[in-house]
């Protein structure tokens, strides 16, 4: 008996296995959850493929409305929700309803999408027909940074196009998608939405099993590639949104404390465990010194606690795993730069670090050129725009990147520069429903979001009648 269930078939059932839930603040056992073995995978797999015809049959509104009665039941368990989300991942409470408001601006957004067929032409010769025709089977598979956002990033989209999905969390945050499946038991039809969790063990089985579809993928980039590997044998429809290395260049007319607070803010979100944080700051020689040192004093003054307790604004690194690789980032950065704030672990239960500052490094060290997905910031000196063009783009990463200065027009000129699938100006982090999500080079391939990651979630088919 485990106190978060799989959902298979319109059904909470237990797994074949089970597995404890660390919550990340104490190192501890936060909870029990279930785990699905193979059959069960199959099972789910077989449910959602059973019930592709009715849900697909259904007219685009009925779909919608199903996704505002999903908004509405999230909104009405919001604090049970921010509480496990808390617990498994790790982020502030406040953080945790941030995250819950999010998911509730997306899901309403994605019901107000349309993917109308469309008449393409209409006269003596021909009638031609564009239409887009669910795809069948899709397999969710997430990463633990958000682990309600992106199980709606995959369900919204997937069910309103009249597609039925089997989503699978990370097995270090089951509870928050297993929770979203028991609301959904009582919303969808049985089998139009599955939730699944495993130890890192089903994904290879879900992503080649041929009634699968499509896989919607979050996570790592060399994930993404035995993903794309393992679907080809079946010519699954693939989206992969994966790391970043987000470069920003501030230049030197910028009011440093400003921006030295904006930039703060948006390396160190969930303990810069997001895809789009910051992870290197190019900082102008003219104000490099004054940026380090405004950078120093926000990284000592910020709140490091276990997020449950009001006025955490930084909790723990979400796992073990990504605990440790994160110090041996931070050993290589002692060596190759200079620390100026964190830098140690702190002594208490948990995986706790405080934000670190590194500065005097440069590129080509591991900090610089690899993505670290936790609470270090590299800062580099740069005196020329056209090198640190160059060096902000010698990344295979391409998700995200920032401009930030006074003068508008010469930022967005410097911005189009960047390769990545998002160049933001005096800000990071910009995302929203409606704006069309992806990456350059490695960071991924096709769209979420806006309708053009809806129709992702479609096959089109054109009807061409002769006259
Ligand atoms: P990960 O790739 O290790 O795991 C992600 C998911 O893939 C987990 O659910 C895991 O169980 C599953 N998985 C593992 N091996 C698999 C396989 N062979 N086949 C299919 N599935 C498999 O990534 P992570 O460590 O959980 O997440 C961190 C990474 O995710 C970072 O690189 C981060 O930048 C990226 N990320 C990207 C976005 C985005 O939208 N671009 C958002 C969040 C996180």
């Amino acid at each position: 008996m485990t106190d978060f269930k799989l959902l298979i078939d319109g059904n909470l059932v237990d797994g074949d296995f089970s597995m404890d839930v660390i919550n990340p603040a104490t190192a501890e056992i936060f909870t029990k959850a279930a785990r699905a073995s193979t059959a069960q995978a199959d099972d789910a797999i077989a449910a959602a493929k059973a019930a592709g015809q009715g849900w697909a049959a259904k007219s685009f509104q009925e779909r919608r409305d199903k996704i505002i009665v999903l908004a509405d039941s999230i909104a009405s368990r919001a604090d049970e929700f921010a509480r496990i989300i808390t617990s498994e991942q790790g982020k502030p409470l406040t953080e945790a309803m941030g995250e819950l408001a999010w998911t509730d601006g997306y899901l309403r957004h994605y019901a107000t999408l349309e993917l109308p067929d469309r008449i393409i032409q209409d006269d003596d010769a021909a009638y031609i027909e564009v239409k887009h025709k669910p795809l069948g089977v899709v397999v969710g598979i997430i990463a633990w940074n958000f682990p309600l956002l992106m199980a709606c990033w995959k369900i919204g989209p997937a069910l309103l196009a009249g597609n039925t999905i089997v989503l699978k969390p990370a097995p270090t945050t089951p509870a928050t998608a297993l929770f979203l499946g028991e609301i959904c038991k009582d919303i969808f039809p049985a089998g139009v939405i599955n939730v699944i969790a495993d130890d890192n063990d089903l994904g290879p089985h879900l992503t080649s099993h041929p009634d699968v579809a499509k896989v919607s993928f979050t996570g790592s980039a060399p994930t993404g590639k035995k993903i794309m590997a393992s679907g080809a044998d079946t010519l699954k429809r693939i989206t992969l949104e994966l790391g970043g290395n987000d470069p920003a260049i501030i230049l030197n007319d910028v009011d440093v404390q400003e921006t030295a607070q904006a930039i703060f803010n948006n390396a160190f979100l969930n303990c810069g465990q997001v895809c789009l944080a910051i992870k290197r700051a190019y900082v102008h020689d003219d104000i490099y010194d004054a940026m380090c040192h405004e950078l120093v004093t926000l990284a000592e003054a910020a709140i490091v606690d276990d997020g449950i307790k009001p006025g955490t604004q930084i909790g723990p690194i979400q796992n073990k795993v990504q605990f440790e690789k994160v110090k041996r980032f931070v050993e290589t950065a002692r060596e190759d730069g200079k620390i100026i704030a964190g830098g140690e672990v702190m002594e208490r239960g948990g995986y706790f670090m405080r934000p670190t500052i590194v500065r005097d490094v440069t590129d080509g060290h591991e900090i610089v050129d690899q993505e670290q997905f936790g609470p270090i910031l590299p800062v580099i000196r740069f005196s020329d725009i056209d090198d640190v063009v160059n060096r902000a783009n010698a990344s295979e990463s391409g998700l995200g990147g920032s401009v930030w200065s006074k003068d508008i027009d010469k930022a967005a000129e410097i911005a189009a520069r960047i390769e990545s699938g998002q160049v933001w100006v005096n800000q990071h982090i910009a995302i929203g429903p409606h704006i069309p999500m992806a990456g350059f080079k490695e960071s991924g391939l096709g769209v979420e979001q806006s309708v053009e990651g809806l129709a992702e979630y479609t096959q089109v088919q054109v009807v061409n009648i002769a006259r």
